[in-house]
């Protein structure tokens, strides 16, 4: 069978505008934008009467950083503020297509428009085509990763086998008997199937026909994405974006970076301030799709990266995001999902007996180091162990991740108890994940219990 070309082309016109037309182009965006949601958010609106910013008055991409930035972590309580998500919403709930949940929780809506999560173009520079059999691996349950990524392979008129998360021997089969040509998942559990297919038997490359992967959720190591590129002779690309807003950026053929997507403006900016930074320096990435529906004007996604204009041979003109080069918090990614330090904390004050704990999270597979630039911002270097998400328990000790469970029996912390009830503590170490069904992630729980004087 004849391979197509996936190497070549670009789907919109707008990824090669030039750069006073790019500006042009997210100025009127911007401005429409911030007028509608003005009138029609109520959020908005407070937010913007309370930072004294009048949309009359925006001109220049400039004028943005007037506007405070909204941290991905606030919109759990926003969204619990009314409704209409608290009015982060311009419509009714009932007016959406759907509506996911994230862990946060945090609702993700999702309105009628055509490539309403804008990934089609993505889709396209990763080199997927009209008549590929792709396979969906990422979850269909609530969260938006399934049947968003259904979204540009319809519009790319390619067949999608909604086939989700786990199942192996499954995939494995749908793969071969249906000869799929596209993966869309995580790196992590197309490896995963690589071994898995390989245990029983099959060769990669002649019995199964893979010849494009689009991958998303994890850090994607260059380490990984040659082998599983080797293995299966295919096109490894990655994709960047939230299940707020969702494409930020993608690559192209030449594996340069992400070029940002042309539906946001994406600014790097500092953390602590939201001040803007220059091209090349490290900082948080703030994003604006230009979404009436859900107008999430800055929102600070939590990752850091920077901006690279140097120009791509693809021939897009879009600037690019260098590579996502850790967190400005302890968030973790593991299997694509989010999962904060209170979530773990809530679960964790359910055990009296638990003294203080610390959980940990690494990637053996992705756990190569990080492009980075190599002069990273000074805010950042405090952050500096935190870099990979694939190897947070450099970070430890921390007060996030050793925070202290409350006794609710005994206000007094164990340092004071009484000579001869001193408490007995013991610590306790359980670990998950390795070689399972969902991918090559270890998480491991370490905590210290404490017995006789919660009693007293
Ligand atoms: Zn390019």
């Amino acid at each position: 069978m004849t391979r197509k070309d996936r190497t070549e082309g670009i789907y919109s016109r707008r990824e090669v505008l030039d750069e006073s037309e790019r500006r042009q182009y997210c100025q009127l965006q911007l401005k429409e934008l911030l007028s509608y949601a003005y009138r029609y958010s109520e959020d908005v609106k407070k937010r913007f009467d309370r930072a004294q910013f009048n949309v009359d008055k925006f001109r220049t991409l400039n004028d943005l950083k007037h506007i405070p930035i909204i941290k991905k972590k606030e919109l759990i309580f926003l969204q619990s503020m009314g409704p209409r998500l608290g009015g982060l919403l311009t419509k009714d709930l009932g007016e959406l297509n759907r509506i996911f949940l994230s862990p946060g929780p945090i609702f993700d809506p999702e309105d009628r428009t055509e490539d309403y999560w804008g990934w089609t173009e993505g889709f396209y520079a990763a080199g997927f085509r009209a008549g590929d059999v792709t396979q969906i691996t990422f979850n269909y349950h609530l969260a938006p990763a399934g049947l968003m990524f259904e979204e540009p392979l319809s519009n790319l008129s390619c067949a999608v086998i909604p086939a989700g998360p786990g199942n192996t021997n499954s995939q494995i089969e749908i793969m071969q008997k249906l000869r799929v040509t596209g993966y869309v998942g995580t790196p992590s559990y197309l490896m995963h199937l690589a071994q898995k297919a390989e245990e029983s038997g099959l060769s990669l490359r002649k019995d199964l026909y893979l010849e494009t992967a689009f991958c998303t959720g994890e850090k994607l190591s260059e380490k990984m994405r040659t082998t599983l590129e080797k293995k299966f002779d295919c096109i490894m690309r990655q994709g960047y974006g939230t299940a707020d807003v969702g494409c930020i950026g993608y690559e192209c053929y030449h594996k340069n970076g992400l070029h940002l997507s042309n539906r946001a403006f994406v600014e790097i900016c500092h953390p602590d301030t939201g001040i803007p930074l220059k091209d090349g320096e490290v900082g948080e990435i703030v994003v604006t799709a230009f979404n009436k529906t859900y107008p999430l004007i800055r929102l600070a996604t939590g990752d850091l990266g920077y901006i690279d204009r140097a120009p791509c041979p693809c021939g897009r003109t879009s600037p690019r995001l260098g590579g996502i080069v850790g967190r400005v918090d302890t968030t973790a990614r593991i299997k694509g999902m989010f999962v904060y330090p209170h979530q773990v904390e809530q679960v964790m004050a359910r055990f009296e007996d638990v003294k203080r704990w610390q959980i940990e999270v690494t990637n053996p597979a992705a756990s190569t180091k990080w492009s980075s630039p190599s002069r990273p911002a000074a805010s950042i270097r405090k952050t500096s162990c935190c870099t990979s998400s694939a190897r947070r328990s450099s970070c430890a000790p921390s007060s996030r991740f050793w925070p202290r469970a409350p006794c609710p029996r005994r206000s007094a912390p164990s340092k004071t108890s009484a000579p001869g009830t001193s408490p007995r503590t013991q610590r306790n170490d359980h670990q998950a994940g390795g070689d399972t069904a969902s991918g090559l992630f270890h998480v491991r729980i370490r905590y210290e219990q404490f017995f006789p004087s919660c009693s007293q």
